[in-house]
């Protein structure tokens, strides 16, 4: 089944939900396509749409490595197009910021009528938020399978040195060329398969904050999440020799991921204490001026310390625990599945130190106002995060 076929599926599912969520039928209706050629496709959809007042964003190296070829189509096809190519900040990131979103909005024009990102997820989120506040439609061509955001409608961007998530839009169109993203850097197909890892435990944390703090819970995005998770573990072998297969099955298994938060319009399925300690782990760099590293490879990381706690958690108080956390892969094998891929699976190679490790335990359940296993640690057993971070090294 390719995947639109499989998104219309699940939208019919969606559809008769009766979880309480607001399940609108557009929430989920996107021209989404996955295949090998899908970047002359892309071509031809913004032919289609714009024939001019088009503006491509990307930076230097997702512009050598597809966003030229898509140049070259679109002059082919006569689309008249205009170029913003982002630079990296003084760290030597390219960051979710003001600068980066002034640097796109006076690329554009009064007359832009159509953003194309080329890039990751940081290009995503800049575009996102541009063609928000500029009330035109944008065009996802994901250059690598590195992150589930490329299909969500919030933007995380950096103001004041803080992370904060505003409401932007999804993209009207995403294509995929599976040929493109076997070919990205091997860091980012395993940042995506590290922020694949990183569900076990935010669907977890979901069941708890489901029970014990009465926030909104929806079965289908759960099951939508927990088969894109599944379908990333099947396909482990061929993920880490990044064949082709492989890279498509994990980049269904992220653009799932990413249309499941957007069917419910909050990150619950996709997102909970992993990620909570990974947005501290970056915001303490912020804080330093350090480069970043990519968020699926902390979150990786971040999984592998959170799964151990957790399951701490049940063994120590089964009930009601136990139910959201017994099931959770021993962290030893959670580490041994990103070794396979070629990521991180400690915070040393991170560059983090105990210091870090136990500092970002103790901000992240702070940092969103959600019931967590962590903020259930931090609230009765605190001393667990400074013994976490002695054992991790
Ligand atoms: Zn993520
Ligand atoms: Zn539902």
């Amino acid at each position: 089944m390719d995947i639109e076929t499989e998104i219309a599926a699940w939208r019919k599912d969606f559809l008769s939900c009766r979880c309480g969520h607001r399940h609108t039928d557009t929430d989920i209706r996107t021209v989404c396509r996955l295949a090998p050629g899908a970047l002359e496709e892309a071509a031809a959809y913004v032919r289609r749409t714009a024939l001019s007042d088009v503006l491509l964003v990307a930076d230097a190296a997702t512009r050598k490595a597809v966003g030229l070829r898509l140049e070259e189509e679109l002059a082919r096809k006569g689309v008249r197009f205009a170029v913003c190519c982002l630079t990296p900040n003084a760290a030597g990131d390219v960051t979710a910021d003001g600068d980066a979103v002034l640097r796109v909005l006076l690329a554009a024009d009064a007359g832009t009528r159509l953003l194309v990102a080329v890039g990751a997820g940081t290009i995503h989120d800049i575009v996102r938020l541009v063609a928000a506040k500029m009330r035109i439609p944008f065009v996802s061509v994901p250059t690598a399978p590195s992150v589930d955001g490329f299909t969500s409608a919030g933007a995380p961007v950096v103001v004041g040195g803080v992370k904060t998530t505003v409401p932007a839009v999804a993209p009207e169109a995403l294509f995929a060329d599976t040929e493109v993203l076997a070919n990205a850097p091997r860091e980012l197909i395993a940042a995506g398969y590290g922020d694949m890892i990183g569900k076990w435990t935010a669907l977890a944390d979901w069941l708890c904050s489901r029970e014990l703090g009465g926030e909104p819970f929806c079965p289908t995005a759960y099951r939508m999440t927990k088969e894109a998770l599944a379908r990333c573990f099947r396909n482990e072998a061929a993920i880490a020799d990044a064949d082709e297969k492989g890279i498509a099955a994990l980049a269904e298994a992220l653009l799932l991921s990413g249309l499941s938060m957007q069917a419910v319009g909050h990150s619950r399925p996709a997102s909970g204490g992993e990620h909570h300690v990974s947005h501290a782990w970056e915001m303490q760099s912020l804080a330093r001026g350090e480069r970043q590293r990519l968020h699926g490879v902390k979150v990786g990381v971040a999984t592998v310390l959170v799964s151990a706690l957790y399951r701490r958690l049940a063994e120590r108080e089964p009930e009601p625990f136990a139910r959201f956390y017994t099931d959770l892969p021993k962290p030893d094998d959670l580490a041994a599945k990103l070794r396979r891929v070629g990521a991180p699976s400690t915070p040393a190679e991170l560059g983090f130190g105990p210091e870090r490790v136990e500092s970002a335990l103790r901000e992240a359940p702070g940092l969103r106002d959600r019931t967590t296993g962590l903020r259930v640690i931090r609230d009765r057993y605190p001393e667990w995060f400074a013994e976490m971070a002695r054992a991790t090294f």
